[in-house]
């Protein structure tokens, strides 16, 4: 599979990896938003949120709480943005899942979640509330 996650999980490209567990690795972001923006990746290969094993995505999203605390203290960091995209409509530019961790200090200008605030219609939020609560099965 031609998948550049997966080449660097297996060691055919190089990363500058900051975590290797069982099931996760996170390394650097080559084009970093900001300084210490790193990716937390699982290794087994999912496309995205709707692939992705519970193991895996458990696993991962533990190893973003650790390399969060991390690099929000080694660079002093004053906020940090977790990021994840799935699919084309996203923004999500390399099909293999993974989580963004994007230090963030006070005015850095960074257009990351600066989208509008606008107020909704609140029949049309209700109503899509009420089928996605439909849609959910019990137990969940
Ligand atoms: P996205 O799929 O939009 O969530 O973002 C993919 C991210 O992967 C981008 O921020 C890229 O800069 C990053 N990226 C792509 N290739 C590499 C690589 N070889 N090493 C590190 N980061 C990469
Ligand atoms: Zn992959």
């Amino acid at each position: 599979m031609d998948c550049i996650f997966c080449k660097i999980i297996d060691g055919e490209i190089p990363a500058v990896k900051v975590l290797d567990e069982e099931l996760v690795i996170a390394f650097m972001d080559i084009n970093p938003s900001s300084k210490g923006h790193m990716l937390v990746v699982p290794k087994r290969h999912a496309e995205n949120i709707f692939e992705i094993p519970e193991s895996d995505l458990a696993a991962t999203i533990k190893a973003v709480k650790i390399c969060a605390k991390a690099v929000k203290e080694v660079l002093n960091a004053e906020g940090i943005t977790v990021l994840q995209l799935n699919g084309k409509a996203s923004d999500q530019i390399v099909p293999h899942f993974h989580i963004h961790i994007i230090p963030r200090w006070e005015n850095d200008g960074l257009p990351v979640s600066t989208w509008e605030m606008k107020k909704g219609d609140m029949k049309e939020i209700q109503e899509i509330a009420r089928k996605v609560k439909e849609y959910i099965p019990s137990g969940s």
